[in-house]
């Protein structure tokens, strides 16, 4: 096996892990949502419709960045999601989508994520906007996607779920499971009352914190 053919294995199971870790930490579930990572000049995706148990390391689907595959199983209906952010989106080496069960339920609601807790920064900016409509697997979806991506790394879509991207699997999944713990949190808040938004002032100061937040003497701060 040539190195490349090795990448492309290790990092087609990593895929996998990736996909049962989120089923397993409940941000998803079934063979809803699906998961990618950057490779060569493309990415490797999940296929369309199999059960995450059953998947091997020969089922994940390689696209280049024009959604063009040598491959003989479906590519995830969703691909073009996963190529438009890493191909607007330089940095971003990993992406998850889930229908997580709050952030699926503010989407019914057409509801983006307010700064009602500070943690909203983690997606880049004072807010985690909701896409607007669009059937499952088009290009129309993909656009409003990029339209409330904007300034940020993940949104939540329309009567469907939440999509998000980072610099690796492991760092996509993390944020997946906050933009999830928000979404909940923002749901039950709102369940008792009428949150407190912090405005404008108070999250560019949080953005700011942010920028050092988590890291250490020896990451070279
Ligand atoms: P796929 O099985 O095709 O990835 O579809 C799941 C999904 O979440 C569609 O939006
Ligand atoms: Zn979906």
């Amino acid at each position: 096996m040539n190195s490349n053919a090795g990448m492309r294995k290790s990092l087609s199971r990593n895929v996998i892990e990736s996909c049962l870790a989120m089923n397993a930490q409940g941000i998803n579930q079934g063979s809803a949502g699906n998961i990618s990572v950057r490779f060569e000049d493309g990415f490797l995706i999940t296929p369309s419709g199999i059960p995450y148990q059953q998947l091997q390391p020969g089922h994940i689907v390689l696209i280049d960045l024009d959604g063009n595959s040598e491959d003989s199983l479906t590519p995830s209906s969703e691909w073009r999601m996963h190529r438009d952010i890493y191909v607007n989106r330089p940095e971003a080496g990993a992406v998850l989508h889930a229908h997580s069960i709050f952030a699926t339920a503010l989407s019914c609601l057409r509801l983006e994520i307010p700064a009602f807790h500070y943690m909203v920064a983690v997606a880049g900016g004072s807010d985690i906007r909701c896409a607007d409509y669009a059937l499952f697997g088009t290009q129309e979806l993909s656009d409003n996607m990029l339209t409330a991506l904007d300034g940020r790394r993940a949104c939540l879509l329309g009567t469907h779920g939440m999509i998000c991207y980072h610099d690796n699997l492991g760092q996509a999944l993390w944020l997946g499971v906050e933009i999830e713990t928000l979404a909940k949190q923002y749901w039950y808040a709102r369940q008792a009352g009428d949150p407190v938004i912090l405005d404008q002032a108070q999250m560019t100061e949080v953005l700011e914190r942010f920028e050092s937040y988590g890291k250490q003497p020896a990451d070279g701060n």
